[in-house]
């Protein structure tokens, strides 16, 4: 039992909430939202509502918690990721205090109620983060040894430094959008054997499952974050879609790595949980053999026990069919090990930034975060209830990501969904 008194699972709130929500009061997720032709503000997720909280700061009832004014006023995270850890803690703890059921400081204010809980179905989510930088890391032992049997089937499938080293490369910021934007087919250099290279529209357009952390402001430049006190840095978590054309990375990615087969579109949830939210559902992270270098050393490495799953609708079978499910659990590198090693050459890490898992995949057959796994490669298909098949994607074709902690009992802390349909 966690000793953070905001998941306490017998908290209830006044707001009217349905049942199994997977954003009970438990969670209060933030996102930063638009509505009525009123300037973007930041938000938390309350059932189907959205608490306004620039409304409630307005109303004097956030004053003395060290929120400084304007920062929920904002059209990203990034004011409120700017004040650091204590700040975030006495919002989330204030937050929690007016939506318990027996606090009546929202409701005794007239008019406030309705003008500062909106329903989520009127609000639109925007995305929560700009980031300055994105990462993406590749820290799943599955994945990482599925795709190096696919690419290397006569070699070892992990490469020699995968067991020492959080790998992962920069990625692309601009192309961060947030769940429901389309996604367009792009087009780039492709490459089939013994043929010159053309140019055209992927033909092997894939998804990659993973989850994302979001930092406040870490370090100075030249200073590095020792893995103790990494996670003091990191905000919340966030589901991530990293597209990606497997045609184009296969022919451009030797010998620099990813580019253009994964930078024309990341799309991430509206919703970042926090890692108090998340605290009751931290469990140990798989042990490390080899041991690693000492600055990725931690006494208490832990994961999350986080169910992901990734669904796929089609014109023709419009009803989302999942098709993988998996747990970030089984995740091989930490968060607190990937900001550890992103700083661990003096590089500053900065409010907003966004540090994605990599591919989240398990063992077996059908715990796979991406298309290439799933179908080898496009080589054996799925098959939709509609009786489509499907090597990659088609134009039409939507990609939902889920992810919740919980049930069971205890509440369930959601990360909602994030979705994309692909078009031409
Ligand atoms: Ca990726």
């Amino acid at each position: 039992m966690s000793a953070e008194p905001t998941t306490d699972p017998r908290l209830r709130t006044w707001v009217d909430v349905p049942e199994n929500t997977p954003f009970p009061i438990q969670n209060l997720p933030y996102g930063v939202f638009r509505w009525a032709g009123k300037a973007p503000r930041v938000g938390i997720a309350i059932g189907e509502w959205v608490l306004d909280l620039d409304a409630v700061d307005r109303a004097g009832l956030l004053d003395g918690i060290g929120v400084p004014p304007g920062t929920l006023l904002a059209n990203s995270l990034h004011p409120l990721l700017g004040q650091g850890r204590p700040a975030w803690r006495a919002l989330r703890s204030r937050v929690s205090e007016l939506l318990e059921i027996s606090n009546h400081e929202i409701q005794d204010q007239p008019g406030l109620a309705k003008r500062a809980l909106i329903p989520m179905v009127d609000a639109e989510l925007l995305v929560p983060i700009q980031p300055g930088d994105y990462v993406d890391f590749y820290s799943s032992l599955h994945h990482a040894t599925n795709l190096g049997r696919m690419f290397r089937p006569d070699g070892d499938p992990l490469l020699p430094n995968w067991l020492h080293i959080p790998i992962g490369y920069h990625g692309r910021s601009s192309s961060v959008v947030v769940s429901g934007m389309p996604i367009q087919r792009p087009s780039g250099q492709l490459k089939r054997p013994d043929e010159p290279p053309r140019w055209g529209p992927t033909e092997r357009l894939d998804i990659e499952l993973e989850v994302g952390f979001i930092t406040g402001d870490a370090n100075q430049l030249g200073e590095s974050v020792p893995i103790e006190v990494a996670e003091q840095h990191i905000f919340g978590i966030v589901l991530v879609n990293d597209w990606s054309a497997r045609d184009i990375q296969a022919w451009e990615y030797q010998p620099l790595g990813p580019f253009l087969g994964k930078s024309f579109a990341t799309s991430i949830g509206p919703w970042v949980v926090t890692l108090d939210a998340l605290e009751p559902f931290r469990v140990p992270a798989p042990v490390q053999e080899p041991a690693v270098l000492s600055y990725l050393q931690q006494a208490d490495r832990r994961g999350i026990d986080l169910q992901l799953e990734v669904a796929l609708a089609t014109p023709a079978s419009p009803k989302p069919a999942v098709i993988s499910r998996v747990n970030f659990s089984e995740m091989y590198w930490t968060m607190a090990q990937q900001l550890a090693h992103v700083t661990s050459n003096g590089t500053p890490v900065r409010a907003g930034d966004l540090y994605a898992s990599g591919t989240v995949s398990g063992a077996g057959d059908g715990s796979f975060g991406s298309l290439i796994e799933l179908t080898r490669d496009g080589s054996e298909p799925i098959t939709l209830p509609s009786g489509e098949v499907r090597g990659f994607l088609e134009d039409g074709d939507t990609v939902v990501l889920r992810g919740f902690c919980g049930g069971g009992g205890r509440p369930r802390i959601g990360l909602g969904e994030v979705q994309g349909t692909v078009s031409s």
